[in-house]
Order: structure tokens, then sequence, then C-alpha cells
């Protein structure tokens, strides 16, 4: 099989390798200063390359500062997203016919200034949605990565264009890809970065137009990526950037007759909403979404302890818990259990909660304020019907900024079935279970809408092969003490889920992940007429 190398940008893990992390701490530092002192800046809209005011705005505060305003932002409407649309609508016979060495070299140049920037687009993240320093590289190496993957997968496969033949004499054969037209893009606010861009450039790289939404919670980063996709030579009206809410700006994209496809990473609410539009619609295009998650880890009589500790720990509570892939259920042999449960609580009440831009920061602040709600009541909910074992609490601390800060919180003593050991809550919680054997653990793994990511605590051949031929899930992980479920690198780990937790079960940064931007045509010449 051909080999297929590919070289991430990892920069943490190389200043790693190099022993350098004390240049990547100052760097971060000297970044974090700059971005702070442009901070409050208004933003329009991007449409065509035109900043476009609109006369409805929204502040966005960072979470971990709430004093500290990131910027002004103009709130789109209905007909704005009319505006842009029609715009992508005008582009994409241009674009479209755009050859693929074209698109390829802009992306391509793209990837290269985002990587000249990487520190400064990495203290947006901070500021912006409350990334600790390590978390907002790895989200910013990510966004780096699609684009150059993208652009080779493209380049590797001649946009797509394959010469299949002649299968009787004289009739010509070629099978391509073709764009569908214009995609709406909704974005979350967990990746802001990463998810945006790869979304945004999957879609566009492909020959589609693009009226991309980022969460109301981060448009800061939305407006970075998009002006150095300008600066990159991306021509006008390719990438319409138009912020505002899910109702306002959301809504009428998904409703919006002329557009052809959705890309869309968010909750299962949303998701499903996007696709009955989509159904009533009978479009031809795809919904392209990637969902939630409630990812189970099992830990095994057989399992080394401390890696499946501080892969729960890590997994259940980096970036607060607010990843898809964030550990929330933890399936532990009963012989084994009591042990497991001192050794996380103790490594949890370690952990430093701190403003997100400090060096030793690992536990982020949560991103607004319903998510503090949403804390708060599951927190009471695991009092009533469980056992609250460490955390439980918001932080009110006159040593942290006034921000949003929640402790890591621990629970054992929910049945099986409990909304709390169902549900995602996208929060720093997690639900430790005893079970009796493996056959009994993988069962309730499994017996959930959901299927993104899994993790496994095992030194056993025959336990590795059992679970990896019966987890139900996309993504999976044995023995991962980084994090039990969380983190992927593009193309060695292509990112995404089974069953509820998406809709096409191809994966971001994967190979199969450009063709949905696209559909297929088969092209046959019968004798020479019109073949080159
Ligand atoms: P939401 O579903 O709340 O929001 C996602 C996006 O949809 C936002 O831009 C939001 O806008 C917009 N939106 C909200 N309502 C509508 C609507 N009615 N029509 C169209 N768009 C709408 O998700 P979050 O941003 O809170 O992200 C968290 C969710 O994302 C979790 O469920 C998580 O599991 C999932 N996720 C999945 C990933 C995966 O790869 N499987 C990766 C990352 C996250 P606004 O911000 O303005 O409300």
């Amino acid at each position: 099989m051909e080999s297929q190398e590919f070289v991430n940008e990892n920069t943490v893990f190389t200043h790693q390798q190099d022993g350098t992390v004390d240049e990547f701490h100052r760097s971060y530092d000297d970044a974090i200063e700059t971005v702070r002192n442009k901070l409050g800046e208004t933003h329009p809209l991007v449409i065509d390359g035109d900043a476009i005011e609109t006369e409805a705005s929204f502040t966005v505060a960072n979470p971990g500062n709430l004093d500290q305003r990131i910027g002004e932002f103009a709130a789109g409407e209905a007909e704005d997203v009319d505006h842009a649309v029609s715009v992508a609508e005008e582009t994409f016979e241009s674009w479209r016919t755009a050859s693929v060495s074209e698109r390829v070299k802009i992306f391509r140049r793209a990837a290269e200034l985002m990587a000249d920037q990487k520190y400064e687009l990495a203290a947006v993240l901070t500021l912006e949605a409350g990334k600790n320093r390590t978390e907002a590289m790895a989200d910013i190496d990510e966004g780096i990565d699609f684009l150059r993957f993208y652009a080779r997968e493209l380049d590797r496969h001649d946009g797509y264009t394959f010469d299949t033949g002649e299968p009787t004499p004289s009739q010509h054969c070629q099978n391509r890809l073709e764009p569908f037209g214009v995609f709406g893009v909704v974005g979350p606010f967990n990746f802001p970065f990463a998810i945006f861009t790869g979304m945004t450039v999957g879609a566009a790289i492909t020959g589609n137009t693009v009226v991309t939404k980022p969460a109301s919670t981060t448009p800061l980063i939305a407006h970075k990526v998009v002006d150095i996709l300008s600066e990159a030579g991306l021509p006008d009206g390719v990438v319409n950037l138009v912020t505002g809410g899910g109702r306002a700006v959301g809504q009428p994209l998904v409703e919006h007759e002329d557009v052809d496809g959705i890309v869309f990473t968010g909750s299962r609410e949303v998701g499903r909403s996007i696709q009955e539009t989509f159904f009533e619609q009978a479009k031809a295009g795809p919904v392209i979404a990637e969902l939630g998650g409630k990812n189970p880890v099992i830990v095994t009589e057989n399992a080394d302890l401390e890696k499946a500790v501080s892969g729960v720990r890590n997994g259940a509570f980096g970036f607060a818990g607010q990843k898809c892939s964030a550990t929330s259920r933890v399936y532990v042999n009963e012989d084994i259990i009591e042990t497991f449960t001192r050794e996380l609580v103790s490594e949890t009440e370690e952990l430093q909660i701190l403003p997100p831009e400090h060096e030793d920061a690992f536990v982020s602040p949560v991103i607004d304020e319903n998510a503090v709600e949403r804390y708060e009541k599951i927190c009471e909910g695991a009092r009533e019907d469980g056992t609250v074992l460490t955390g439980g609490d918001v932080v009110h601390s006159d040593e942290l900024p006034e921000g949003r800060y929640v402790q890591p919180t621990v629970v054992t003593d929910i049945p099986h079935g409990h909304e709390l050991a169902r549900e995602e809550h996208f929060l720093p919680f997690v639900t430790i279970h005893p079970v009796s054997d493996l056959d009994e653990a993988l069962t309730k793994a499994n017996d959930s809408q959901y299927g993104l990511c899994a993790g496994l605590f095992s030194e056993d051949d025959a336990e590795v092969e059992t679970w990896f031929d019966r987890i139900e899930s996309g993504m999976c992980y044995v023995n991962r003490s980084q994090s039990a479920t969380t983190g992927a690198l593009v193309q060695a780990q292509p990112f995404g889920g089974w069953k509820s937790s998406g809709t096409t079960s191809k994966f971001a940064g994967g190979y199969w992940y450009l063709p949905q931007f696209m559909r297929e045509q088969t092209r046959t010449v019968v004798g020479n007429v019109g073949r080159q």
C-alpha cells in the first residue's frame, strides 16, 4: 500500500522533543500581550470582500475575565444571509472552474500564513474561548493540518478526476466529482479555529462557494481565518462571513432555498433540525454534521491504573469538558474501582484552576452563563441521585478574575440509565460505574445513542481485541494516558462518530472527507470528439 506520510504541525510536542518548552511559553506570553492590546475593536460582516455594517451588534467578553471585552461584532439577520448567499451564487461559476492547482496553491499559502501567526491565533483562542495555551495551540495546529491535508488530497487526486478507460471499443469514460454550489457552514464554539477552518475549507477547496457562520461566542477567531484566506489570495465572494445568532443567521442560512449543502458541527438537537429542514426541502446536497458524544471508558482489572487515572482525568477535564470527545462515563471493574476512584479524586483535586493564559492553567472557564447554569443543575442532580466525590461547585476566588470557573467534578452511584449518565453535558463532569467484567462494560458502553469516542485501559491482548471488535465508536483509543478519549491528529487519526454522533460517518481530517462536498459525474464520449 502507498505510504501516506503526513507531517502534523504539533507545536507543543515539537518543543517538548527539542527541549525548547521555555521558548514556547515566551512566544505565547508575547502573543497574549499583542492580542490583548488590540482587543475591543468593532467587526463588520464580510461579504464579497466588503465590510458590511449592521444596525445591531453584540459584545463578546473573555470567559476567564468578564471585564475584558474581546470586541463588538455585527449581528447579522436573514437579509444579510440573503445577500451573502446571492454573492456566493454569483461567484460559484468562476470558482468552480478555477483549476485545481490554483485552488490548492491558495490554501497552501493560507496554511503557511497561519503557521507564521500561530502564536497570535492561539492567544486569540485563549482570550476569546478560554483555552489554556496547550489546548489553544493544538486547536491552531489542527486547523493548519486540515488546510495542508485537504490541499494535498485534492492535488493527489487531480480534483477527484479519474480516467476510467474504454469499457468497449471507442467508448471513452471519465469519472469525476463536481462541487454542488453554495455551502452553508455553521461552527461550534469549542474548536472555533480548527473545526471552523476545516469545514469552511472543505467546502471551498472542492469548488463550492461558502457562507460561513461561527458560534456567537467565538467570532473574533473566525475573522482572523477569513482575513488570512483573503491575504492568501482567495477571490472575494468565495467565503463570506456572517456573524450573529443561531436563530437570526444559522437558521435562515440552513433554510435558504439557494443553499445546496450544509456542513455543521454542534449539538445533536440543532443538527437534527437542520437534517429535517433539508429533507423537507428535498435538497440535492448533503448535511455533513458532526454532533455530540457521551464517551465511555472501560478500565479492566488488567489495566495499568496510573495510565487509566491520568487518561480519564485529562479526557474528562481538558477544556473543562467542553469537547465532543470528552470522557464522560467510566466503567471500572469492581475489584479495582475503589483504588481507581480514590486516585482519580486525588489527581483531580490537584488540577490548577487559573486564568487560561497562565502557564500552569489546566482547567478552563466554561463558555457562557448557560453553561454555568447547566453545571449547577447537573451537580444538584448528582447530589440528589448519586455521590459527588469531588467538585460540584462554581468557583468564587479572590485570586481569580471574575469569570466562569467551575470545579472538575467526579460522581459515583449514578444508575446506568440515569440521564446524568446518558446525556451529553459538555462540562467538567464525569460519572464512574462499577462493572463485573468486560462483557458488562461493553454492553453498557454501547448502550447509547452516541458513538463518537471511546477508551479502554487494559494490558491484556485478548481484552484489547474483544474491545476493538465490539465497541460502537468512531474514535477508539487504548491505554492513552495523555487523554482517554480526546485529541486527534489529522491524517493519522481522522475524527468523527457513529450512530447519532454524526450524519455521514466520514471523518474530518481523513481520506473520505472531501468527496462529501461533491457530486459524482460519469462522462462518456463515443469516438474522438471532445477529447484532447
Ligand atoms: P450548538 O448546537 O449550540 O451550536 C452550534 C452552532 O449552531 C452555533 O454556531 C450556533 O449558533 C448554531 N445554531 C444554534 N441554533 C441554530 C439553529 N436553530 N439553526 C442553525 N444554527 C444554529 O453547539 P455548541 O456550539 O454549543 O457546541 C457544542 C456541541 O457541539 C456539543 O454537542 C458537541 O458535542 C458538538 N461538537 C461535536 C463535534 C464532533 O466532531 N462530533 C466537535 C465539536 C463539537 P450560536 O452560537 O449563535 O448559538
